[in-house]
């Protein structure tokens, strides 16, 4: 009996991964192909680059599902996305992680959230950070807020998900190069289906 039940929760988990896993694929296949803000990469090269960074630093599970997906709310925000960049913010990471959290927990979405604001952290504490930011993630900071001031810097660093933002944040930054080669997405999809949750 007890054992019944414990198939019957792993097959729903199981039929919940691929649910997350489709939905994400249709998204990466509908919009991935835009341009990501201004920068000489698509949207989909960008987070699979991302992905596959966090992947070869030995990031967990939870991370480079964070990392791969941490922009997809631009991918709902398609119709707003211009050439060079929003005239104002778009508060991307929050409508993200919103979706992201209808699928998976607070390791995946919880970075997500909060990678707008590593990159303030960031900015505030590392010069060396801040200057080698790229041209239009500098004209983002201004829109997002820029950089945190010491009290704002010492609340994000006691966030429960703010070492796996920052780490985000980095790979982020160094995913920016059209030419550097990614991972496809097939190849994260059973770890995206190992992390979804029951609904
Ligand atoms: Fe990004």
């Amino acid at each position: 009996m007890g054992d019944e039940h414990d198939h019957a929760a792993a097959a729903a988990v199981t039929s919940r991964g691929s649910t997350a896993a489709a939905a994400i694929e249709a998204l990466f296949a509908a919009e991935g192909m835009q341009g990501y803000l201004g920068e000489p990469v698509t949207q989909r090269h960008h987070m699979l680059l991302a992905a596959t960074l966090a992947e070869r630093a030995g990031a967990g599970d939870e991370l480079v599902a964070a990392a791969l997906l941490h922009d997809v709310g631009h991918f709902t925000l398609a119709a707003v996305a211009r050439p060079g960049g929003p005239a104002r913010d778009d508060r991307h990471e929050r409508v993200g992680a919103r979706w992201l959290a209808r699928w998976f927990g607070p390791g995946v979405a919880g970075p997500v959230r909060l990678h707008v604001d590593a990159k303030r952290y960031l900015c505030a504490t590392s010069p060396a950070y801040a200057s080698a930011l790229s041209a239009a993630s500098v004209r983002s900071l201004a829109l997002q807020g820029g950089p945190m001031g010491a009290l704002e810097a010492g609340e994000f660093l006691a966030r429960p998900q703010a070492a796996g933002a920052v780490a985000l944040r980095r790979f982020d930054d160094d995913a920016k190069d059209p030419a550097q080669p990614a991972r496809e997405l097939a190849h994260f999809l059973p770890l995206l289906g190992r992390l979804a949750r029951p609904a």
